[in-house]
C-alpha cells in the first residue's frame, strides 16, 4: 500500500460547526501507534528530517508491485505470465543493495516470483481497479489510501494487497490488518456495494491469506481508526502550539529502531542497537533460503 495524503486539520472550527476533520492514510495512523516520535518527524516537523536512503527490500517490493500493475496495461496477446520477467527488468530499482551481484540475484528472484504469480492470474479477467485511490469520511476522520488491486468476482468486491516481504504471512494477518479493513470500508462507501473480503497475496510464496469481515467487524476497525485519529489529532494540536517541546511524541524504543528511517535524528532509538544495513532483510532471507524458485518459461 502507498500513502497518498498528508494528514492535517482540513476544516476551520467555529462554534456550531462540525469538528475539524483529521485526514490520514492508514500508514499515518499506524505510524502514530508504532512510535509517536517517528510520526512527528515523518508528518509534522518542518523541514522534515532527512530519511535514510531506501533499503534493498523496498526496491524489490516496488519493482514487483510495478510489474504486477503494468502487466494489465499490456495488449491482451502479450499479457502472458512470462511477460512479467521483462516488466520486472524494466522497473527494477538498483538502490540499497550490497553490490551489483546482490542486486542481480534479487532481480532474478523477483522475475521468478512475478512469473510464477502471474501463472495463476486470468489475463482475460481484468480487475475492477489497479492502484485505485479510495477514501471515506466517518465522523471526524477522513481516510485516504491506495489499494493494489480491487477484484470484482461475480459481483463480490475483493480488496487485494500484494506482499513482498521475505517472511511468510501468518493466518491472522488479513483478519487483523487495519489498513485492509479501512480499504474495504472505503470501497463499500464509494461503490455503494458491500465489500467484506480482503486478501493478502504473498508474491514470493504464492500464498493467499484471506479474511471475510462482517459489517460489525468492519465497524469495529473503523472505530479503532477513529480512536487513533483522535489521539493523533490531539497530539498534532499540541505540536502546533509547543513544537518539539510537546511531550505527546515519546520515542517507543525497541527492535524496530534498528530499521527506522529516522534514527539518525533520535538518540533514544540509536541506543537500541546498531542500524541494520540497507540489505539486511534480504540477507536474512538468503540465510534461511526461503524464496521459492519456479521456472515457468
Ligand atoms: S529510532 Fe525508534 S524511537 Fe526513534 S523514532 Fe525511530 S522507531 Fe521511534
Amino acid at each position: 500500500m502507498t500513502e497518498v495524503t498528508a494528514g492535517r486539520p482540513v476544516q476551520s472550527e467555529f462554534a456550531g460547526m462540525p469538528p475539524k476533520l483529521y485526514a490520514a492514510s492508514p500508514s499515518r495512523l499506524l505510524a502514530h501507534v508504532d512510535c509517536p516520535r517517528r510520526y512527528r518527524m515523518q508528518y509534522l516537523d518542518k523541514p522534515r528530517p532527512e530519511q535514510r536512503p531506501q533499503r534493498a527490500h523496498t526496491s524489490f517490493g516496488l519493482a514487483v508491485h510495478n510489474a504486477l500493475r503494468d502487466w494489465w496495461d499490456l495488449p491482451r496477446d502479450r499479457r502472458t505470465a512470462s511477460a512479467g520477467r521483462e516488466l520486472v527488468r524494466t522497473s527494477w530499482i538498483d538502490v540499497g543493495f550490497r553490490d551489483p551481484e546482490q542486486s542481480m540475484v534479487w532481480r532474478k528472484r523477483a522475475q521468478e516470483h512475478v512469473v510464477a504469480y502471474l501463472g495463476g492470474v486470468d489475463p482475460d479477467d481484468p480487475p475492477r481497479g489497479i492502484e485505485r485511490t479510495v477514501s471515506f469520511i466517518s465522523g471526524a476522520l477522513r481516510v485516504t489510501g491506495r489499494i493494489d488491486r480491487l477484484d470484482d468476482r461475480d459481483g463480490e468486491l475483493v480488496v487485494v494487497d500484494y506482499k513482498t516481504s521475505q517472511k511468510p504471512l501468518s493466518d491472522d494477518d488479513a483478519r487483523t490488518s487495519l489498513p485492509m479493513a479501512l480499504y474495504a470500508a472505503a470501497v463499500w462507501k464509494m461503490f455503494r456495494r458491500p465489500c467484506l473480503r480482503v486478501e493478502l497475496h504473498h508474491v514470493p510464496s504464492g500464498e493467499v491469506i484471506s479474511h471475510t469481515h462482517t459489517p460489525e467487524s468492519l465497524t469495529r476497525k473503523v472505530d479503532e481508526a477513529k480512536s487513533i485519529a483522535r489521539d493523533a489529532q490531539r497530539a498534532d494540536a499540541d505540536f502546533a502550539e509547543r513544537g518539539i517541546e510537546s511531550t505527546l511524541f515519546p520515542p517507543v524504543v525497541g527492535p524496530i529502531c534498528t530499521w527506522c528511517d529516522y534514527r539518525a535524528h533520535c538518540p533514544e532509538g540509536q541506543a537500541a542497537g546498531p542500524e541494520k544495513s540497507g540489505w539486511a532483510a534480504l540477507e536474512a532471507a538468503e540465510a534461511a533460503q526461503v524464496p521459492r524458485v519456479v521456472e515457468v518459461d
